[in-house]
C-alpha cells in the first residue's frame, strides 16, 4: 500500500483539506469556514479569492510564465520594480527579486557585505541583529536570527554573528519604566560596534515589529532614529527586515516610516504578494547600488525563479489593488478598531500580560501571573493549545512563542487581512474570548 509521502508541519496530526477561500474566510472541503485571523503566516493581507489577481495571473501566464533572467527582462518584472521604488521613502530605488523573505534577508546580507567589498572595504562583513528576531529559515537568514527552535539543530553551522538585546519594552532588558527610558537598547548598538570595531561590521539588521519571535513587539518611539544615528556614526548600514511589516501591513506602507527612518536596504516579502505567488525583494537604496553600479556591475545572488514574469505580474496586481482600495488607511483604521476589542478581551482575561502592535499586525502576549508577569511552565502549552481551540471554532491565529526561551513564554499574533470589516472584527474576537474561556 502506498502512503502518503506530503511532509506536513507536524507529522502524524490530521490537517484539514482547503477547498477555497473568499474575503477574509477560508474554507476546508467539508464545507467547514475558518476566519483567517492571521492571513495564513502575515500573508494573505488583501484577503482570499479576489478575481483581478486571478485575471491579471491568468493574462500573464498565457503570454509568458517563465523566461530566465539572465536572458531576459519583461514588462512585469520593470513595472513591479518600478512600483516599488515609487511606494518606497527616499532613495530606496532598486529591486533585487528573490522568492521567500528568507531570500530577501539573506540577500541583503550579501549586498551589504558586497557593497563594503566593492569600496575596498574586505573586512567589513559582520552583520549585527537582536536576540529575538526572525530573518528567515536558510542559513544566512537563521544565522542573523534570534529564534531558539529554529536554530537550535544548526547552532554549528550558524555564522556567530553578534546580536544585541531586543527592544522588549513589556519586559525591559533594563527594568526600566518608559517614563525613564534612555532607549539603553538602541544604544548597546554602539556598544557592540564598539567592541567588534566599525572595520569589521557591514550591517545592522532588525524587524521594525518583532514578529515570530514574539508577538509583535513595537519599540518606542525614538528607538529607530537612535539606531540610525549610531549606524551612521560609525558607517554601518541599516537593514530592514519589512518582510512582516512592509505593505501596509502596519497602516503605514512600510511600518518604519512610524519612526520617520529610511533604511538603507529593506527586505519585503509575504505582503507584497499576498499569498498569491511565492515573491519576494530586496530594495537598496542608490547609496549602497552606487559601488556595485561603478564596480562589478552584478549583485552575487539570485535564484532560478528571480523576477520570474508570472510572479511579478502577481505581485504588481496586488500592490495595485492595495492602492486602489487604501488598504493602507483601512489597516490603520480596523488596526485601532481590534487594538481596542483585544484591550477589552485583556480586561476580561487574567492571562492576557499584553497587548501590542500596530495596525493590523497585533499580539497578546499571556502570563500566568499578570502581576508579576511571570511567564507559563514551558510544558503547559499555553499558546499552542489556544491556537487549536481556536482553529476547532473556525479561527486561525499564529503563535509566536518559546523563541525567548528563559526570558518570556507565549504569544500570539492576530493578523487578519486588511479588507476585515468590523462585523468580521466582531466574530473574530467573539470566538478568540470563547477560546480563551475554554482555556481557564
Ligand atoms: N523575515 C521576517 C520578519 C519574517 O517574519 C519571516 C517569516 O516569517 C521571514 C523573514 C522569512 O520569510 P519566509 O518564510 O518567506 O522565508
Amino acid at each position: 500500500m502506498k502512503r502518503n509521502h506530503l511532509i506536513k508541519p507536524t507529522l502524524g496530526q490530521h490537517y484539514p483539506t482547503i477547498s477555497h477561500g473568499i474575503g477574509v474566510y477560508l474554507y476546508d472541503t467539508d464545507g467547514n469556514p475558518y476566519i483567517d485571523g492571521s492571513s495564513g503566516a502575515v500573508t494573505a493581507s488583501i484577503g482570499h479569492g479576489v478575481s483581478e489577481v486571478v485575471e491579471a495571473m491568468t493574462e500573464q501566464a498565457g503570454k509568458i510564465s517563465f523566461a530566465y533572467r539572465s536572458h531576459f527582462t519583461s514588462d512585469a518584472a520593470e513595472a513591479l520594480a518600478k512600483k516599488l521604488s515609487d511606494l518606497a521613502p527616499g532613495d530606496l530605488n532598486w529591486s533585487f527579486f528573490v522568492n521567500s523573505g528568507s531570500e530577501a534577508t539573506e540577500t541583503a546580507m550579501k549586498i551589504a557585505i558586497q557593497h563594503w567589498q566593492e569600496k575596498g572595504f574586505e573586512r567589513k562583513n559582520r552583520i549585527i541583529s537582536r536576540w529575538t528576531s526572525y530573518h528567515g529559515i536558510t542559513m544566512g537568514a537563521l544565522s542573523m536570527s534570534g529564534h531558539v527552535p529554529r536554530r537550535k539543530r544548526f547552532v554549528p553551522l550558524l555564522e556567530d554573528f553578534p546580536t544585541i538585546p531586543a527592544p522588549y519594552c513589556y519586559r525591559c532588558p533594563y527594568n526600566v519604566e518608559a517614563a525613564s527610558c534612555q532607549l539603553q537598547c538602541a544604544n548597546e548598538l554602539e556598544t557592540a560596534i564598539q567592541r567588534i570595531g566599525s572595520e569589521n561590521v557591514a550591517a545592522f539588521i532588525a524587524e521594525p515589529i518583532i514578529g515570530a519571535s514574539a508577538g509583535a513587539v513595537t519599540p518606542p518611539l525614538g528607538y529607530y532614529p537612535r539606531i540610525k544615528e549610531i549606524c551612521e556614526r560609525y558607517d554601518i548600514l541599516f537593514i530592514a527586515d519589512e518582510v512582516m511589516t512592509g505593505m501596509g501591513r502596519t497602516g503605514k506602507m512600510f511600518a518604519m516610516e512610524h519612526w520617520g527612518v529610511i533604511p538603507d536596504i529593506i527586505a519585503l516579502g509575504k505582503g507584497m504578494s499576498a499569498g498569491y505567488t511565492p515573491m519576494a525583494a530586496t530594495m537598496i537604496s542608490d547609496r549602497v547600488m552606487e559601488p556595485i553600479l561603478t564596480g562589478s556591475k552584478s549583485i552575487m545572488a539570485g535564484h532560478t525563479y528571480s523576477a520570474n514574469p508570472l510572479s511579478a505580474a502577481i505581485s504588481l496586481e496586488v500592490l495595485t489593488y492595495l492602492e486602489r482600495n487604501e488598504l493602507v488607511l483601512a489597516a490603520k483604521e480596523k488596526g485601532d478598531y481590534l487594538l481596542q476589542k483585544l484591550q477589552m478581551l485583556a480586561r476580561q482575561f487574567e492571562i492576557i500580560g499584553d497587548v501590542r502592535g500596530k495596525g493590523l499586525l497585533l499580539g497578546l502576549e499571556f502570563v500566568s501571573n499578570r502581576a508579576s508577569k511571570r511567564p507559563f511552565e514551558q510544558q503547559s502549552g499555553i499558546t499552542s493549545r489556544l491556537v487549536t481551540k481556536a482553529f476547532e471554532k473556525g479561527l486561525l491565529i499564529y503563535p509566536a512563542s518559546g523563541a525567548i526561551e528563559g526570558i518570556a513564554g507565549d504569544a500570539v499574533i492576530v493578523s487578519p487581512p486588511l479588507v476585515i470589516t468590523k462585523e468580521e472584527i466582531g466574530r473574530l474576537v467573539e470566538i478568540l474570548g470563547a477560546s480563551l474561556e475554554e482555556l481557564q
